[in-house]
């Protein structure tokens, strides 16, 4: 069975790594199929399709855009995506822009609560790209400069849902955000469902409201999620008839809880979304495979 990764982040976003580092890493791990998926960005995909055609490897070109549903955030992994098209394009400009602009209102808010230059620091950490600039950036220099212990920390104190520091996103909406992928002839995968504040009952109008907007798959194994909550998830895309996915969410050697090409098996019963792609385990197909 080749180990097939459909989540993973470069510096392109939020990650670590270069997209080509971090496709050597993923051979070196083992990994026959990887998908890149970085935040709002398809700007790694070409590097890291050059570099697994040097190794051997199937890079399926993705994405995982930051979509609101009902006042919340949710994450949508598109896989198999043009990375030309233009409609794609033109949404990931909108969601750059909006990225950017917020930073500098995360980086305002912090100097209010006397953590001068954090804007600055954030966008060096960001490669100096200041559209690319993440919560995750801004929580890596809170933790070196000492303002917190841990990534966690930041989150609690000063960036997650009603802190100081949190503010709401112009994302596209959930709807619009499929479209955009099934525009670009990609599939729809909703995110680690196991992680947005929501009872089971509101999971299930999210997910109902996810396929009625075209998605198509549901990420059910990956390197966080407890095996209890993989047999849930598992259940859940059985019963809503929805394609399971896994992957590792990899964002770089700094997290070294998860590795790259390692979370639970897909629970029996569960028909994986990458046979939209692989015609056999032994036999990696070409389709939407660069
Ligand atoms: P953004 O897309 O800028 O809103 O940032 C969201 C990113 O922050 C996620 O993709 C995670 O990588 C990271 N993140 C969110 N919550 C946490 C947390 N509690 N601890 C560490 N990283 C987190
Ligand atoms: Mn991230
Ligand atoms: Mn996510
Ligand atoms: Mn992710």
């Amino acid at each position: 069975m080749p180990v097939i990764d459909l989540h993973t982040h470069s510096h392109c976003s939020d990650g670590a790594l270069s997209p080509a580092d971090l496709v050597r890493q993923a051979a070196r791990a083992g990994v026959r199929v990887l998908a890149l998926t970085d935040h709002d960005s398809v700007d790694g995909v070409e590097e890291a399709a050059a570099e697994a055609a040097v190794q051997g490897m199937q890079l399926l070109p993705g994405l995982e855009l930051s979509t609101v549903w009902k006042g919340i955030s949710v994450h949508i992994v598109g896989l198999g995506v043009d990375i030309e098209d233009p409609g794609l394009r033109e949404g990931l400009e909108r969601q750059a822009n909006a990225r950017g602009e917020r930073a500098h209102m995360i980086g305002e808010r912090l100097g209010k609560a006397r953590l001068p230059g954090a804007y600055e620091g954030a966008l060096e950490l960001a490669g100096n790209e200041p559209n690319r600039i993440s919560r995750t950036h801004f929580a890596q220099w809170l933790l070196a400069g000492g303002h917190v212990g841990s990534m966690q920390g930041a989150f609690d104190k000063y960036l997650g849902n009603g802190r100081p520091a949190d503010v709401p996103m112009p994302w596209v909406e959930l709807p619009d955000a499929l479209a955009l992928i099934r525009g670009a002839g990609g599939t729809g995968v909703l995110a680690h469902p196991g992680r947005y504040p929501l009872t089971r009952t509101k999971l299930r109008s999210l997910i109902a409201a996810f396929i009625e907007a075209g998605g198509e798959a549901m990420e059910v194994a990956t390197a966080t999620e407890k095996p209890d909550m993989v047999r849930y998830l598992g259940q859940l895309a059985v019963q809503m008839g929805l394609d399971a996915s896994q992957g590792s969410d990899f964002h770089g050697p700094h997290m070294p809880w998860i590795h790259l090409g390692r979370f639970a098996p897909l629970p029996a019963g569960c028909r994986p979304v990458w046979r939209r792609w692989i015609s056999s385990e032994d036999e990696p197909g070409q389709r939407a495979l660069i």
